[in-house]
């Protein structure tokens, strides 16, 4: 029986830097509330934080690290914040991550993820309407993920951001990006949806060939965690005294990716950081859950099915 301990597991990503495997997810924590959390996880011991335009914290998410660093003496420099390029920004990745910056009150990311590999039409608000009124995603093409992985090249040269990455990219997509004559820089990392329902053992298998290091989101499986409700998952807690969540979470470590658990909760932000060493026995009952229930639980209504292979984007006149 191993004991429960905090992570202070890291990786290395493409540029030299280290990745802590553990970060705290800020998705759906707004204002005061996600504030508080990022305040009270840096204070816990974490050390890498996840945030996005999208999100509408990143005021809140970058004065509570600033706060931290004020408070604690420790240094911005060991602190991993994370990013992302909102779908309506992509063709101007320089202004948007400026913006990000100024909101955020920092100098630079760590990481700066494409969100999506969706271009919308420019605009205010996440979701623009569309001339037919719809808020489904306008396909055309006279912008792709291509040309905006492009021009983020420009924001590592800039230093507005140490690395650059990818998120909700399939294997073809990243093998355009690998491909692409014009992108010398290769994503850091990949962050896609990744737990026992949906362990993309192949995306993980295929960016460990390419070091690009991978990045699990909803790893609890996401709002109200019904993951943790998993027979299996309890089960195994049971056994190491654990939660259910410090059971997914150790899992993912073990498979070598970044977890990145949400909760706006104190308690939960300090069990969630907690991890133990699993069996061979238990990896391999925790990769079966997908053998009866194999599911992805993000999958927007506002775009097109970003996942298919063959999706080709097209004007729409
Ligand atoms: P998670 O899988 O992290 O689950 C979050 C939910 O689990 C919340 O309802 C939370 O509630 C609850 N929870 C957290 N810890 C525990 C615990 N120990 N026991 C019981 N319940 C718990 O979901 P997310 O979808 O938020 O994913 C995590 C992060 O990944 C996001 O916050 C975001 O940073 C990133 N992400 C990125 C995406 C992308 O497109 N790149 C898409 C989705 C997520 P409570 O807060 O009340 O504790």
């Amino acid at each position: 029986m191993t004991t429960l301990h905090s992570s202070t597991e890291t990786l290395k990503l493409n540029n030299g830097a280290t990745i802590p495997q553990v970060g705290l997810g800020t998705w759906r924590s707004p204002d005061d509330e996600g504030y508080n959390a990022v305040k009270s996880a840096l204070k816990d011991g974490y050390r890498h934080i996840d945030t996005a335009k999208a999100y509408g914290n990143e005021e809140v998410v970058g004065r509570a690290v600033r706060d931290f660093i004020k408070e604690s003496g420790v240094p911005r420099s060991e602190i991993f914040v994370t990013t992302k390029l909102w779908c309506t920004d992509f063709k101007d990745p320089v202004k948007a991550v400026k913006g990000s910056l100024v909101r955020l009150g920092l100098d630079y990311v760590d990481l700066l993820l494409m969100h999506w590999p969706l271009p919308m039409p420019e605009g205010e608000g996440k979701f623009p309407t569309n001339p037919d009124g719809s808020r489904k995603l306008i396909k055309f093409d006279e912008w792709n993920y291509l040309d905006t992985y492009r021009a983020m090249q420009k924001l590592v040269e800039l230093k507005l951001t140490k690395a650059i990455g990818i998120s909700n990219f399939n294997i073809p997509k990243i093998e355009a990006v690998l491909n692409d004559k014009d992108i010398h820089i290769a994503p850091a990392a990949l962050q896609v949806e990744l737990h026992p329902y949906l362990p993309q053992d192949e995306l993980l298998a295929y960016c460990k060939k390419h070091g690009i290091v991978v990045e699990a989101y909803s790893p609890l499986g996401s709002a109200g965690a019904p993951l943790l409700k998993e027979k299996v998952l309890v089960d195994i807690a049971e056994k190491y005294g654990a939660t259910p969540a410090t059971i997914a979470v150790s899992w993912g470590v073990q498979r070598g990716s970044v977890i990145l658990p949400k909760s706006v909760n104190p308690q939960r932000i300090a069990a969630n950081l907690k991890i133990v060493t699993l069996s061979e026995e238990d990896m391999d009952a925790v990769n079966s859950i997908q053998k009866t229930t194999h599911k992805r639980l993000i999958d927007p209504d506002w775009g097109v099915n970003v996942f298919d292979t063959d999706y080709k984007f097209q004007k729409v006149e």
